[in-house]
């Protein structure tokens, strides 16, 4: 490093779980999704954990491992050991999140959940599969979690697509305050919102927060210039009542620039994800609405004149 390295701009980093590549869910056309660490909520059915926590995490995978304890000499705090039957055990108190056990485990058994990428990283990742968004109308999606968690490196990453033409979606779970919402969406094509549970008791009982936020940003979303999808995950006993559908209709029909509803019904995934970062406690199981009132919920969206579809 030369002596005037260090007055060189570097781009904003931020935390990255994952990077998808070819998802056809989260917006038009084929796309690279890339997922930033850290939710303002936390919803008892959340289908990423690993996403919720900004902070790395360790994550084991008990079906990967094939016992050869490589982990167990390399950890530098004792954190991990075997039980009587010889199964790896994590204690998540004497881990200082080193990495060393995922560096030393041939298997994959081990991994730190949540990277530090600078934009330029993400830049060279999203740029593989500029071929495809062309051909299909699609781009890049940032999701999470929450990408408003970091706004700065949020920001950063949409200024960098827009610089190279690429067409970009911000999915959010829509809780954030300081204009943090409106300044992505001002620097994007497309904003999927998602909504929960209209009762705001049983909102902040499941997802940890008060709707009203939710509700205000969404107002000002769907009155700016940037298209808005507004992204419902069915959970049965939960959202899928016709109370709850009848009040999210009605709030939703004034806003004429909200044209298009993407129902996704609930899946379990997320609670196998959850064991693996030892926070099993902290989610809960549910089931999906059934086949027909899955479609009863579709027709009661259609008839009131929204474009509806499953699954993004
Ligand atoms: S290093 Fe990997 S495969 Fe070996 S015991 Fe540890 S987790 Fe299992
Ligand atoms: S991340 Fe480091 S401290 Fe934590 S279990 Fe692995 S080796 Fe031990």
């Amino acid at each position: 490093m030369g002596p005037r390295d260090r007055w060189k701009p570097t781009t904003p980093s931020g935390r990255v779980f994952d990077i998808k590549r070819y998802s056809i869910h989260d917006g038009p056309g084929i796309r690279t999704t890339v997922f930033l660490k850290g939710c303002s909520l936390g919803c008892l059915w959340c289908h990423n954990p690993e996403s919720v926590d900004p902070r790395p995490e360790l994550m084991h995978w008990p079906g990967r491992c094939a016992r050869c304890y490589a982990c167990v000499a390399a950890c530098p705090t004792g954190a991990i050991a075997k039980d009587a039957e010889g199964a790896v055990v994590v204690d998540r108190s004497k881990c200082d999140l080193c990495g060393k056990c995922a560096e030393a485990c041939l298997y994959d058994a081990m991994q730190i959940v949540g990277r530090e990428m600078s934009v330029d990283d993400v830049m060279a990742e999203v740029e593989k599969d500029r071929i495809f968004y062309e051909q299909s109308g699609g781009g890049v999606t940032l999701s999470g979690g929450d990408p408003a968690v970091q706004p700065a490196f949020a920001e950063a990453i949409l200024d960098g697509c827009r610089a190279r033409g690429l067409r970009t979606a911000v999915d959010t779970a829509g809780f954030s305050s300081n204009g943090a919402l409106e300044r992505l969406a001002s620097k994007t094509d497309l904003v999927l919102f998602d909504l929960k549970v209209m009762d705001e008791a049983r909102h902040r009982e499941t997802t940890g927060v008060p709707n009203g936020p939710i509700l205000e940003n969404l107002g000002k979303l769907a009155a700016g210039r940037t298209e808005v999808w507004v992204r419902i995950p069915l959970v049965a006993g939960v959202n899928d009542g016709d109370e709850n559908i009848r009040r999210v209709i009605a709030w939703l029909a004034p806003h004429e620039a909200i044209k298009r509803i993407d129902l996704l019904p609930y899946h379990s995934g997320g609670l196998e994800k959850a064991r693996r970062i030892g926070k099993e406690g902290r989610f809960r199981r549910f089931e999906a609405p059934s086949e027909e009132r899955i479609a009863a919920i579709e027709a009661a969206f259609r008839e009131a004149g929204f474009e509806v579809r499953r699954g993004g």
